[in-house]
């Protein structure tokens, strides 16, 4: 059986992507509404550290002058406006009434816009392919702060968002849970392993192997730095191909447990879109609870209490 949370998570999210049109330009997009009833299942809170900063909208873009995010924060980088005005001291501020507000409405996850010198996280630019300097101010303040986060462009794929959902139910479900003992923590372990191998199988080794070498008496500190191990991982960004690729073994395993009953999921996978295939992982997911399917792709789900 899945562990079911039934508290909502509640997410932090960039604005300009909450249907806010607080860009520079006065853009904006709504990528929570397509979820649909989805929606509903988390408490959402959306901030804009650029207009917190008071620069209004429109405005000038702005730009890291001398560094990343981090450098921002260390005080070796500035923030300064097309003008050549410099901005720091007013970013400053507005990020870290953001952050405030994140923690006053107590989100566990932040869907940040890539591509901002403020909310970016892997990228500073939206030109091209390339990177800029990640991450941004804002962003580096999220990546501090052990959020779980997600990019908004992913929450458009279907198949993304999947994959998401299911490590943003698992973290949140690892970072609540209070551990007292080494059995607690090697049934966590036993619950996630998996996941984690699917992210990334060397790290979930090394994590799995640091929890064999654990000191025979049970140490809170080890607990908590293995804990953190499994957080960081758990959040790491994965690739469409990876994703698929493990989809893919998960759905041949249910279609064996079920085969011939599984007439629900006949065609092949490659040739489904990619809405028919979330729905036979969400299918997995219902069997799951009801049938105590050992579905090992989503070990935690949310279910409403009502
Ligand atoms: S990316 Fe961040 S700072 Fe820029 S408009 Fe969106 S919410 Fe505001």
């Amino acid at each position: 059986m899945p562990i079911i949370i039934h508290e909502k998570i509640r997410i932090g999210v960039s604005a300009c992507n909450a249907g806010a049109r607080v860009r520079w330009n006065r853009a904006g997009w709504d990528r929570i509404a397509p979820l649909n009833r989805e929606m509903t299942s988390f408490v959402w809170t959306p901030v804009c550290p650029e207009v917190m900063s008071g620069l209004g909208v429109p405005r000038d873009p702005v730009r890291i002058s001398g560094g990343n995010g981090r450098d921002f924060w260390k005080a070796a980088a500035r923030m300064k406006n097309r003008s050549g005005e410099d901005v720091t001291e007013q970013v400053r501020s507005g990020c870290r009434d953001c952050l405030e507000a994140l923690k006053r409405a107590g989100v566990e996850a932040f869907v940040f816009m890539e591509g901002s010198p403020s909310c970016g996280v892997y990228r500073t630019t939206l030109k091209n392919k390339r990177l800029g300097n990640p991450p941004g101010v804002f962003g580096a303040m999220l990546l501090e702060e052990d959020l779980f986060l997600i990019p908004a462009l992913d929450l458009e794929s279907p198949i993304k968002w999947w994959d998401w959902r299911r490590r943003l139910h698992a973290f949140c479900w690892l970072k609540r849970l209070q551990i007292d003992g080494k059995e607690q923590l090697y049934t966590a372990w036993h619950h996630l392993k998996f996941i984690c191998q699917e992210v990334d199988r060397q790290e979930a080794q090394a994590i799995g192997a640091r929890l064999a070498g654990l000191p025979k008496r049970f140490s809170p500190q080890s607990a908590e730095q293995w804990k953190s191990a499994t957080l960081r991982l758990l959040r790491r960004p994965s690739t469409f191909a990876r994703i698929t690729s493990v989809m893919l073994k998960h759905w041949a395993h249910y279609r064996k447990h079920f085969n011939p009953e599984a007439r629900d999921i006949t065609a092949p996978v490659r040739e489904l879109s990619k809405y028919k295939f979330v729905e036979e992982l969400l299918s997995m997911e219902k069997r799951a609870v009801t049938e105590s399917y050992d579905f090992e792709g989503a070990p935690v789900l949310f279910r409403d209490k009502r």
